[in-house]
């Protein structure tokens, strides 16, 4: 699905989610039914799921502008050096 726009004389910008190349020059205006004529933008294109479209968007906008925290987050939990588990290596000396 597309997201078109169209832009009546008296109420302004609506939008209409249609499959995309089914977008007519002229829909009806959803407040008066007056003709509301097609406004051309860039695409912006509907990736379904709001929460998806939320998260890319602030992933999107952290690259510019970071949130601003007010301490510095939990330190990570310290992990155990791995373990060898073949025989032969827990003979070597270690350091
Ligand atoms: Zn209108």
């Amino acid at each position: 699905m597309a997201l078109y726009l169209y832009r009546c004389d008296e109420h302004g910008i609506s939008e209409r989610s249609l499959p995309m190349g089914m977008a007519e020059r002229q829909v009806a205006c959803p407040s008066c039914g007056s003709p509301a004529a097609r406004v051309f933008t860039a695409p912006r294109l509907s990736l379904g799921d709001p929460a998806r479209r939320a998260l890319i968007d602030r992933t999107e906008r952290t690259r510019d502008e970071p949130a601003v925290v007010s301490s510095p987050g939990p330190r990570p939990a310290r992990r155990a050096a791995p373990v060898a588990t073949n025989p032969a290596l827990r003979r070597l000396p270690r350091p």
